[in-house]
């Protein structure tokens, strides 16, 4: 059995999965959002990467991203890492790629603000 919590509404219901058979039981869902929330966590995890990157000639030394799609919970760290090593030269702009096809995922890497050149 496992247990999940719904974050597609603020009510939070706790839902819980359970395997019989063949089967997948879920129960505690108070809608079908729930449901179809819980079978893809089980089936398919994914989340919005947030994070950010080192900046070259930035007013700050780091620049904020996010994934513009959801890529799978397993690649994340992954993701992370490759992230981890890059360096961008300012000046950005809010929407730009940084890095694009991640980990051949085919979601891009945009920035999140603005970074101007230092002067
Ligand atoms: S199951 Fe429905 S009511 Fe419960 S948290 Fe999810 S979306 Fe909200």
């Amino acid at each position: 059995m496992e247990s999940i919590i719904c974050i597609q509404c603020p009510v939070g219901c706790k839902i819980s999965v359970d395997n019989i058979g063949k089967k997948l039981k879920i129960t505690g869902n108070k809608c079908k959002r729930g449901e179809e929330y819980a079978l893809k966590e089980i089936k398919n995890p994914v989340r919005i990467l947030t994070t950010t990157v080192f900046v070259e000639e930035g007013i700050q030394k780091m620049l904020p991203v996010k994934s513009d799609k959801e890529l799978p919970k397993n690649l994340i760290k992954e993701c992370v890492k490759v992230l981890a090593k890059i360096k961008v030269k300012a000046p950005v702009k809010q929407g730009e790629i940084i890095y694009k096809n991640i980990l051949d995922t085919g979601v891009n890497i945009v920035a999140t603000r603005n970074m101007e050149r230092k002067k």
